[in-house]
């Protein structure tokens, strides 16, 4: 989405902002050392489900905000895939004026403390900021977003966004994840009546049923959808549409538009003998019976799993480090990362990779499994590994995996998660054959708006680009909610 300069512009020429400047000067500014995030010790950490990072103090939030150079072309914007207003936000925290801050935050972002927690900022906002050029590391930018929602939160004054007169025409949002979470909000506050269709019985996507409560907390997820419910968006749970409904009745129903936000949560696996034997998962079940269905409180809730001793986890994502991270809380004595490529290559956040190494996770890079061996029962018993060299980079840029002849060896396991990676759920283009899609099953969508083959149906987040990341999903859902008002305004 294009950045308002203007706007930037006139915000930072307040009176207030002005003085701010002069407080110290950019020399000093510089000077001072990014703040370092305070953690649980890993050894207490990775024996339970209580979130890893403790938050920082108001001192540190504040001397951090005043590290940012309130840069007449902050850089930082253009790294944000929603386009927060970064010295906006960081400013109000260094004058004292907390809640202001989370409200800047809101102008653009309907999740920020949900963006503080999970968003690789190492490779968006803070791989922008002018900091870099200086040979400096960049301002804290995520844990400042973190901070000002959290203080928002905890004071119990959340402010909800304006909302315009109700105009009684109805959207239907398939998915209640970033994607659809975002639309909604944005919809809402223009006046429409959103209802939002969720097959599961919570709402959130991924960040409820994927990303454990040790990286973000549930109860943050509920308290953004809350301010959607106040904004009046209505939404219905255990719901899935194409089967519990189709889109003929939602138009009968008076839907005159649609988002489609249903993700990409159909797990993907390697096709190696073995791999339905007992105990090996793929990471979507894992993740959703521990996070989802509470499995870690087994009997308290009635999902049980397996606590695995040994466990292999296989992928380098996001996915593959929760899932090996929350076998170690389950009790694993050895937790293995199974990873084809280096470490260089991993795709997860580097602060998973960090806080996974910490807690005493093993790295086994240039690593593939071959084969899985079970016992007489078809439990699995042991993962068949071979060894694998980096050769030229193939169509994603990375350096592509080759196997080492002769290298295989034998790794005792009794649980194996496969988090490889996953595909579109193939249900919305069953339902709508007349929807144009990829080989790959995502949706195509007219970039700039977010239209779908179908007139009226919009898509975005993961149903369009495969797995990807919280904030592009919540990016794509800015984009759509803006032609969806166009093309709803235009009928
Ligand atoms: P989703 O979040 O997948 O939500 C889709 C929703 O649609 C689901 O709730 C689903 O039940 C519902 N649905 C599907 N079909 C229907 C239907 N027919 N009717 C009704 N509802 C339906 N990204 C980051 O930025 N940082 C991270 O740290 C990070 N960690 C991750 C960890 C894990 C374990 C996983 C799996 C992903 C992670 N990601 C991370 C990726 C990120 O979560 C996704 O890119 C993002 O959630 C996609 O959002 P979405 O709204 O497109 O879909
Ligand atoms: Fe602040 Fe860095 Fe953005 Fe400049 S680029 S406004 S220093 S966060």
């Amino acid at each position: 989405m294009p950045v308002d300069y203007n706007q930037l512009k006139k915000d930072r020429a307040a009176d207030w902002r002005e003085e701010l400047r002069k407080t110290l000067t950019a020399k000093e500014r510089t000077k001072i050392e990014r703040v370092k995030m305070p953690e649980r010790p890993a050894n207490e950490r990775n024996k339970d489900f209580d979130e890893v990072p403790i938050g920082l103090s108001e001192d540190q939030a504040r001397t951090e905000a005043s590290r940012c150079l309130d840069c007449s072309n902050p850089t930082c914007i253009s790294g944000c895939p929603v386009n927060i207003n970064i010295p906006g936000f960081i400013k109000e925290i260094e004058r004292g004026k907390f809640l202001e801050s989370a409200k800047v935050l809101k102008q653009t972002n309907a999740l920020p403390a949900v963006c503080g927690r999970v968003c690789p900022q190492e490779t968006q906002c803070e791989e922008q900021c002018i900091y870099n050029r200086m040979k400096k590391r960049p301002v804290a930018i995520g844990m400042l977003e973190r901070w000002a929602s959290d203080y928002e939160r905890s004071t119990g004054n959340i402010s909800i966004p304006g909302i315009a007169e109700k105009n009684n025409i109805k959207v239907a949002i398939v998915g209640s994840g970033p994607a659809g979470l975002t639309v909604a909000g944005e919809l809402a506050k223009w006046g429409y009546d959103v209802t939002i269709f969720e097959a599961l019985h919570e709402y959130g996507g991924v960040l409820v049923y994927g990303i454990p409560e040790f990286r973000l907390p549930k109860e943050i997820v509920r308290t953004e959808i809350g301010i959607l419910e106040k904004m009046g968006v209505k939404l219905v749970k255990n719901f899935i549409v194409g089967r519990s409904a189709s889109f003929d009745d939602l138009r009968e129903e008076g839907f005159k538009a649609f988002f489609i936000a249903s993700g990409a949560g159909l797990p993907s696996f390697m096709r190696i003998p073995g791999e339905n034997l007992i105990n090996i998962y793929s990471s979507n079940e894992y993740l959703t019976r521990v996070n989802l269905m509470k499995a870690f409180k087994f009997p308290e809730f009635d999902t049980p799993i397996v606590r695995g001793k040994k466990v292999a986890v296989i992928g380098g994502g996001n996915t593959a480090m929760d899932s090996v991270r929350t076998s170690l809380r389950l009790g694993a004595e050895r937790a293995m990362i199974i990873y084809r490529r280096s470490e260089k290559e991993m795709p997860a956040r580097i602060e998973e990779i960090h806080h996974a190494k910490e807690e005493g996770v093993e790295f086994l890079t240039l690593t593939n499994p071959v084969e899985y061996l079970g016992d007489p029962d078809g439990r699995v018993t042991q993962v068949k590994v071979q060894k694998m060299e980096l050769g030229e980079p193939d169509e994603s840029g990375r350096r592509r995996p080759r196997p080492i002849k002769g290298s295989e060896y034998l790794i005792d396991v009794d649980t194996v998660v496969v988090g490889i990676g996953t595909s579109p759920n193939p249900l919305i283009p069953q339902a709508l054959p007349e929807l144009e899609t990829t080989r790959w099953k995502t949706i195509v969508v007219n970039e700039e708006t977010m239209e779908t083959s179908i007139p009226g149906m919009f898509a975005g987040g993961d149903i369009v680009r495969g797995g990807a990341t919280v904030i592009l999903a919540m990016g794509d859902g800015k984009i759509a909610a803006e032609h969806m008002h166009k093309y709803l305004q235009s009928k």
